[in-house]
């Protein structure tokens, strides 16, 4: 039956040359090949004895950050998971009690923050929609696991802690300072 493309061809099936019959040129030049890679920069590394540099621009682990006071700074205003492209963030939110200011900027803060590491693309766009300051990109590694649910990181894994905090300056470039200090982003100091 004719196709209704009519893109098909009938195949040949051309007969071997001798020197095809014989494989050798084929081996030769098979090995020539392998010869060639012995001498070329090897494109892998001997990892994790070495490492490689990361780009200044590398964008990993999240972390989420405390105020000067050592308060929680993220308010569970749900904008990073609105932004995130990959729905990798969920959250509760949850309501400060008195007695708890030195732990929560906010009246509202994240009683349940989680961010699926297997959905994340490490875009940044979590980073950039926060108008707290509270959640940023590092240049951490997720680390590796045998279970997805390991994968599923929690305020645990998150929130840095108050007496080892992550240094995220890097991510604060003279340019994004400028545009911060502007009166309509004020909140965002
Ligand atoms: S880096 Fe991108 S993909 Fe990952 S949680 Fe943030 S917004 Fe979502
Ligand atoms: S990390 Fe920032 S954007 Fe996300 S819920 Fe907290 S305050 Fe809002």
């Amino acid at each position: 039956m004719q196709p209704l493309t009519g893109r098909s061809r009938v195949v040949e099936n051309p007969k071997m040359t001798f020197w095809e019959k014989i494989y050798l040129p084929a081996i030769l030049g098979g090995i020539s090949i392998t010869i060639r890679h012995f001498f070329r920069r090897k494109a892998t590394i001997r990892y994790p004895e070495q490492q490689r540099k990361f780009s200044p621009v590398y964008r990993g682990l999240h972390v989420l950050k405390r105020d000067d006071n050592g308060a929680e700074r993220c308010t569970a205003c749900g904008l990073c998971a609105v932004a995130c492209p990959a729905e990798a963030i969920t959250m509760t939110a949850a309501e400060r009690e008195n007695g708890e200011e030195k732990l929560y900027r906010e009246e509202k803060y994240a009683a349940v923050y989680e961010i699926n590491m297997l959905r994340c693309i490490f875009c940044g766009l979590c980073e950039e929609a926060c108008p707290k300051e509270a959640i940023f990109l590092t240049d951490r590694l997720v680390s590796t696991d045998f279970n997805r649910d390991g994968f599923v990181y929690g305020k645990d894994k998150l929130v840095e802690a108050a007496d080892n905090r992550v240094d995220v300056s890097k991510r604060q470039t003279p340019e994004v300072l400028k545009f911060k200090q502007h009166k309509n982003h004020s909140h965002n100091l």
